[in-house]
């Protein structure tokens, strides 16, 4: 997979000027993730307090490599100065690539899709960060499907090195090359994968967590899970601590997600773990309270 995507990228020149639509989580650590690597980028928004959000989370992670000696005050404000804030679509007839990042809602991310479309160049390219939502759907509502492809990116941005570059039905070898070259230049590993259920990432992690949830009902604690997993397996976390930071109503959108696209492997007929907690509103960090609870 990093072959091909190397491959893509031979003749394809790199973004110059990119566009992150959503200043949340996701569409906050993107554009901090791609400024930071020298690519600018204008952020939109729909509302003032989410794009101080976003801006004052690129500021956060600047400062910690200030104080960290790692770049110099003169480097932070010329990264922040090129993320450009805007309600509007000012700034988007010059951006070569678009990374959606809005709520993850088909009908919404859609139009929010379908609207950048009418604002960019013919020549722009348009991804989106969805986590569930298939991207030859989402394609559907554009004129020019071949310019668009996925780009699922991993929470928190600036540490997870992985970029899922996802190929819909009418996607374009040089759309994939363009994002690849863009998720390369931010320092990230994309790999190139097909239009499914899951990606590739969560067709792995959802059978984990479907196993670990089995061995919840056969009565194992899940402190002791964590623990073998993390201490003496080495892996960085345990299942129910990923549950946490992941956030249990994502995961519990993205399980059901996963069971109607491979029903013969992921469809129960009790309720998990993660159901369980989901109904009790213990969403994991996000609201201090999942299998841990959080400060
Ligand atoms: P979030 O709720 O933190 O942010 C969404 C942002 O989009 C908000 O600031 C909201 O104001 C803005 N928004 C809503 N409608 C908009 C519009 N029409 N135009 C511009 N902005 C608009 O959400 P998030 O966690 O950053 O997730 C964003 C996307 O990334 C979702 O599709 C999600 O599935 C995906 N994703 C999330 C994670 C994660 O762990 N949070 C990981 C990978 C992918």
């Amino acid at each position: 997979l990093k072959g091909k995507a190397k491959k893509l990228t031979r003749d394809i020149a790199t973004p110059q000027q990119a566009a992150v639509l959503g200043a949340g989580i996701m569409g906050g650590g993107i554009a901090y993730q791609s400024a930071s690597k020298g690519v600018p980028v204008v952020m939109k928004d729909i509302n003032q307090k989410s794009l101080n959000l976003g801006i004052n989370e690129a500021a956060k992670l600047l400062n910690k490599q200030l104080e960290r000696g790692k770049i110099d005050g003169i480097k932070l404000a010329g990264v922040i100065a090129t993320i450009q804030p805007t309600l509007d679509y000012s700034g988007f007839e010059r951006v070569d690539v678009v990374v959606e990042a809005v709520v993850e809602n088909p009908k919404v991310k859609a139009a929010v899709l379908a609207e950048t479309e009418s604002k960019v160049r013919d020549d722009t390219i348009l991804a989106s960060n969805t986590s569930t939502i298939p991207i030859s759907y989402l394609a559907k509502s554009l004129q020019r499907p071949e310019n668009f492809c996925g780009m699922h990116f991993f929470n928190p941005v600036h540490r997870m090195p992985l970029v899922e570059v996802i190929r819909g039905e009418k996607t374009s070898e040089a759309t994939l090359a363009k994002v690849v070259a863009w998720a390369s230049k931010m320092g990230k590993t994309p790999i190139v994968v097909n239009d499914c259920p899951g990606f590739f990432v969560n067709r792995v992690l959802f059978p984990y967590f479907a196993a670990f949830s089995l061995m919840l009902r056969d009565g194992a604690d899940f402190n002791q899970i964590d623990k073998v997993m993390e201490k003496k397996f080495g892996w960085p976390m345990g299942p129910a601590w990923l549950l946490d930071v992941v956030g249990i109503d994502t995961a519990h959108h993205a399980q059901s997600v996963m069971a109607d696209g491979f029903p013969e492997r992921m469809k129960k007929d009790y309720r998990d773990a993660i159901d369980v907690m989901f109904d009790a509103n213990r969403y994991g960090q996000k609201n201090q309270l999942g299998f841990y609870r959080w400060q």
